[in-house]
């Protein structure tokens, strides 16, 4: 398996947020979700977010399935989105797909956003790549839907 071969420092930072994966709670109270699916693996992300009145994420939850590249990667996505705007949002999910395509610049972007450069091990192995964005379209799938007001009041 792709994983066991990963150098260790990608390796333990992606087995650590699949032990302690965060933000995994699921919201009660969001403005919208995003959903993706990979019927080849197995992988599943469940995503719900609670924007503020700018559309800035002030709560994320993230529940999955499959296997530890895709968790590991959608713990990661839920620290680094908290407190940015839908285009910041953006921004930031385009760098992480330069970085799987191997884009040299895409690392520097990435440095100031948790854990999420640890990802780049996984673009050694190219069927995991999927693996590792599949919580990357989930968030697409959230913004692209119009937000709902959500059903507490708003400050
Ligand atoms: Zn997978």
């Amino acid at each position: 398996m792709a994983l066991d071969r990963l150098d260790d420092l990608y390796r333990d930072a992606i087995l650590e947020h699949r032990r302690n994966p965060r933000n995994a709670n699921k919201l009660e109270d969001f403005n919208t979700t995003g959903n993706a699916v990979n019927p080849f693996c197995g992988d599943e992300i469940h995503l719900q977010l609670k924007q503020d009145g700018q559309g800035r994420v002030i709560a994320v939850g993230l529940q999955g399935e499959g296997c530890s590249i895709n968790q590991a990667s959608g713990s990661m996505l839920t620290e680094a989105i908290r407190g940015k705007n839908p285009q910041e949002i953006r921004t930031l999910a385009d760098w992480v797909r330069k970085m799987m395509r191997g884009d040299p610049e895409a690392e520097s972007h990435l440095r100031s956003e948790g854990d999420i450069p640890n990802l780049i091990g996984v673009r050694e192995y190219p069927v995991r790549i999927k693996c590792a964005l599949l919580p990357w379209s989930a968030l697409d799938d959230a913004l692209s839907k119009t937000p709902h007001e959500s059903n507490s009041s708003r400050t």
